[in-house]
């Protein structure tokens, strides 16, 4: 069994003490049980969880795990003291705020002999999964993809980060981008923020990503992929899938705490991870510049 904690207890945390309470039936996420959790509020208990201090969770031998679900501006330092302490640790996306801070979070993690985990949700979605299905095969010549969503709250960062999602998609549909240039619309007084970048393929094809947000604006996805053969503009409904998204991605976790996942596996995440900062990155910058 995997000893764990759970830091933050937003919306994301609650829901991983509660997966790890009523675990997937004969998954791997049967490993992890939760001993714990960490917040600045005083919540004494949540679904029956006791709350311990920070300092409890890193030095207990029997937390081996942290899921780290707080803002995103203290991923960084929260990840960096678990890692320190030699838990392996399960982050929500975006692990930091910049490329620079994952380098170091990832060298740590392997000095440490322990796993990193971004957890990505949205590559488990049965949507995704028809849509990569519907990709595979074809040849871009141009595409993008504009997101809408709310308002977020203070401490989720640069849209390229807090919108890793959208990013991950289309390297994970494209393969590696480069940026050719990216902006920043704001309207403070109206809380409303619209980054626009221009990202290129490895063989010279343009995508636009958008990430729109403002309180009261719908959360959506439209997408337009050109195809040689044809063109998609629509992300193909599918039904939910049985296993909750969490859920998959704690199955996952447990695979890689558990030595289930192949080194070869674990490198091609780690680099699709990091290439996806290193873009977000460079989006930031050309925004601010
Ligand atoms: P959230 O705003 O619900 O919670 C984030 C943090 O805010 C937590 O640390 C929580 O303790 C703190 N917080 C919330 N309400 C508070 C309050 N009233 N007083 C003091 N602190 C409070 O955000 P979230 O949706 O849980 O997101 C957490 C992380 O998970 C983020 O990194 C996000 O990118 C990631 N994530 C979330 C989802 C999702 O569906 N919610 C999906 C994928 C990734």
């Amino acid at each position: 069994m995997f000893g764990a904690v759970v830091v933050g207890i937003g919306t994301a945390g609650w829901v991983r003490i509660r997966d790890m309470l009523n675990p997937h039936p004969g998954s791997l996420a049967e490993k992890l049980c939760v001993r714990g959790l960490v917040s600045r509020r005083n919540l004494k208990t949540e679904q029956g969880v006791n709350q311990i201090s920070l300092e409890e969770a890193l030095s207990r031998e029997d937390i081996h795990a942290a899921f780290i679900c707080t803002e995103n501006i203290s991923h960084d330092n929260n990840v960096r003291v678990f890692l320190e302490a030699g838990k392996h640790v399960c982050v929500e996306y975006p692990m930091t705020m910049s490329y620079k801070s994952a380098l170091e979070l990832w060298d740590l993690a392997e000095r440490k002999g322990v796993i990193l985990h971004e957890e990505h949700i949205e590559l488990l979605t049965e949507d995704y999964k028809l849509l990569k299905k519907e990709v595979e095969g074809k040849t871009l010549q141009e595409g993008s993809l504009h997101f809408t969503g709310g308002a977020l709250k203070p401490g989720f960062g640069f849209p390229a980060f807090s919108g890793i999602a959208r990013l991950t998609w289309l390297v994970d549909l494209f393969g590696e981008l480069s940026v050719t240039a990216a902006t920043l619309e704001e309207d403070s007084a109206n809380g409303y923020t619209k980054m626009t970048a221009k990202l290129m393929t490895a063989d010279n094809r343009p995508l636009t990503w958008v990430e729109e947000r403002q309180s009261g604006l719908p959360r959506a996805k439209k997408v337009s992929f050109i195809f040689d053969t044809c063109t998609l503009t629509q992300i193909p409904p599918a039904p939910t899938g049985t296993v909750g998204l969490f859920m998959q991605d704690m199955i996952r976790f447990s695979a890689k705490l558990s030595g289930q996942v192949s080194p070869e596996e674990l490198e091609r995440e780690k680099s699709r991870i990091l290439h996806c900062l290193e873009v977000a990155d460079r989006i930031q910058q050309l925004s601010q510049s």
